[in-house]
């Protein structure tokens, strides 16, 4: 349990499944109150909810579009009104278009930039202002990936907007560290979740996954969520600008695994 983070108020950005809605639950067992966000699936953030509060705390689902300012907006408010404030705010929406980058529309780019990159920046945007009009501290987590760092070729868009994630978290973690407002990443590797559940489905590609991680298992939401509560609690104090790789060792290089090269 991390004691201070009892009745702190955090959004979610993309909570009703995967990746976001472990974070929704683990927050929830801290006694945190929680904004979920949704796009499209108001069921899954739902489900959430009523688990949470079943459980003793409290939580609200909200349905809007990470890539547009009302929305960003829409949930700064949702946290404020319900809850009185906010302290967490992480940006955790993403999404992933696989086409050759020769053939990859302009709309399709947009889309995976606006939702994976300019998304972040519309939520911390929000969040930070809300925290200097206030004189509040505070304290944010992008969803970035190990693409932040590993090419990936037919993936080119999202791994610019991560790329670009990384770089826009050291930045603002810098420009905003004198305000106390810590701001990190996470770099998940291959995690089961709903944007994988295709891939996954196929044993060949399951296989082939888990022989490019060298703890030989594909990561679970919660593993991610474990990650994503040290961040946002004071035992993670003087921790700002970095990227938390959560990822079973996929950034090592399997390739090498056994000495070759
Ligand atoms: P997921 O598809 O289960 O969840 C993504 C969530 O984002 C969904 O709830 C979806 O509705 C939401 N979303 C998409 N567009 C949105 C929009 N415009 N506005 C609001 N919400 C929107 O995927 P996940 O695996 O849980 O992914 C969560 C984050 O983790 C993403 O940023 C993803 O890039 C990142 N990530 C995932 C993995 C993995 O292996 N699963 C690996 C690295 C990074």
């Amino acid at each position: 349990m991390f004691q201070d983070l009892n009745q702190k108020v955090a959004v979610i950005t993309g909570g009703s499944k995967g990746i976001g809605n472990a974070i929704a639950l683990r927050y929830a067992q801290e006694q945190m109150n929680v904004v979920i966000n949704y796009h499209s699936d108001e069921a899954g953030a739902q489900k959430a909810v009523d688990e949470i509060k079943a459980n003793g705390g409290d939580a609200v689902a909200v349905k809007a579009d990470v890539a547009t300012e009302a929305g960003v907006q829409a949930l700064l408010d949702a946290a404020v009104d319900n809850f009185g404030g906010l302290d967490v705010w992480v940006n955790n929406a993403g999404m992933e278009i696989q086409t050759p980058t020769h053939q990859i529309s302009l709309d399709e780019w947009n889309k995976v930039i606006g939702i994976n990159m300019t998304g972040v920046f519309l939520g911390a945007k929000a969040a930070l202002n809300y925290w200097l009009d206030n004189e509040k501290t505070g304290n944010i987590i992008n969803m970035s990936s190990v693409h932040q760092q590993i090419p990936w070729p037919t993936f080119s868009s999202y791994a610019t907007a991560k790329g670009g994630v990384k770089l826009f978290t050291e930045t603002i973690a810098m420009e905003y560290a004198p305000n106390d407002i810590r701001v990190n990443s996470i770099a998940p590797g291959a995690i089961n979740t709903p944007i994988n559940a295709e891939k996954f489905a196929d044993p060949d590609q399951y296989a082939q996954t888990q022989s490019m991680i060298p703890m030989q298992k594909i990561g679970e939401p919660e593993d991610v969520a474990d990650a994503a509560v040290w961040l946002a609690s004071d035992q993670a104090k003087y921790v700002t600008g970095t990227t938390l790789f959560v990822d079973g060792g996929m950034t090592l290089y399997a390739a090498f695994q056994d000495g070759q090269g």
